[in-house]
C-alpha cells in the first residue's frame, strides 16, 4: 500500500481559530491524501474547489473574510492526482473527514468514487440549522455521488489496512483514517486535531461543535500515538514539513 500526501492550497487565518484565545495569525496547509490499496484507489479529503483559485469571495462568502487563500492552478486535487499517475475517474472511494469547504471542495472533480462519510455528518450536512451553524456549503458535497454512510468504525476493504475512525467533536460526525502501512501505522487525524499543540495541550479551537466529544477523540488519538502510530495532523504547518510525499 502506498500513501501519497499533498496540499490542495494553503489558508491563512486567525491563530485563535486553531487555538482558542491565542492571538496572531497562522498559515496552514490544506492536506489531501491518496492511498493506493491493491483493491482500489482511495482519496482522503479533496481540498479546495478550483473556483477558489480565482474567485475566493464568490466561492466561500463570509469564510473568505476570515481566511486568506493561496491556491494556484496546478494545486487542485485532479492535478495532484495526475502528477502521481492517477486519473481522478479511477478513485474508488472518496473518504471525507467531514464536510467543511477545505475538505470537500474537490469532491465534484472525483466523479466516479463512492463517497464514504459518517452518517451523522451527512445528516448534519443536510439539515438547515446545522448547515448554518457548522458553516457547511452543500455545493461542495451535493453532487450525486453514490454514498456509503457509516456509523462509527468502518474497515474499507475488510483487511484492517484502511479503517475509518469516528472522531466526532469538531463537527457532529467527523472521522479520521487509520492506515496500516508496511512501515507502520499512520493516522490521518483530519480536523479532529488541527495541530501538534492541540494534541499535546488538549488546546481546543475557538469553534467546536462538541468540546467534550473532541477531548475524548483527542485522548483516543493520543493513545494510538503512544501505541506507536504516526499522527499526521489536520492543519499543522510545522509538522507538515516533515511529512513525506510518499510513504509505504
Ligand atoms: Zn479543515
Amino acid at each position: 500500500m502506498r500513501l501519497h500526501a499533498f496540499t490542495c492550497g494553503w489558508l491563512d487565518g486567525p491563530l485563535g481559530n486553531f487555538l482558542a484565545g491565542e492571538h496572531g495569525r497562522l498559515r496552514v496547509p490544506v492536506p489531501c491524501f491518496l492511498i493506493e490499496h491493491p483493491q482500489g484507489v482511495v482519496l482522503f479529503d479533496s481540498g479546495l474547489h478550483p473556483q477558489t483559485q480565482h474567485d475566493p469571495d464568490g466561492r466561500l462568502g463570509v469564510v473568505a473574510k476570515v481566511f486568506g487563500v493561496e491556491f494556484a492552478p496546478g494545486e487542485e486535487v485532479t492535478a495532484r492526482l495526475a502528477a502521481v499517475g492517477v486519473d481522478a475517474g479511477r478513485v474508488r472511494y472518496l473518504v471525507n473527514s467531514h464536510l467543511h469547504f477545505d475538505h470537500t471542495g474537490g469532491n465534484q472533480q472525483i466523479p466516479n468514487a463512492r463517497l464514504v462519510v459518517q452518517r451523522r455528518e451527512w445528516e448534519a450536512g443536510h439539515d438547515a440549522d446545522q448547515i448554518a451553524r457548522q458553516f457547511y456549503y452543500p455545493h461542495d458535497y451535493d453532487h450525486g455521488h453514490d454514498t456509503l454512510l457509516v456509523d462509527g468504525e468502518h474497515d474499507l476493504f475488510g483487511d484492517g489496512r484502511i479503517v475509518c475512525l469516528p472522531t466526532h467533536g469538531h463537527t457532529p460526525g467527523h472521522q479520521s483514517l487509520r492506515l496500516r502501512l508496511d512501515s507502520g501505522e499512520v493516522i490521518l487525524t483530519g480536523d479532529a486535531c488541527y495541530l501538534r499543540r492541540t494534541l499535546e495541550q488538549l488546546h481546543l479551537p475557538s469553534v467546536v461543535d462538541d468540546p467534550e466529544a473532541m477531548r475524548t477523540a483527542l485522548l483516543r488519538l493520543r493513545a494510538l500515538r503512544d501505541a506507536g502510530a504516526r499522527l499526521i495532523f489536520g492543519h499543522d504547518p510545522e509538522d507538515w514539513a516533515s511529512v513525506p510525499a510518499l510513504m509505504t
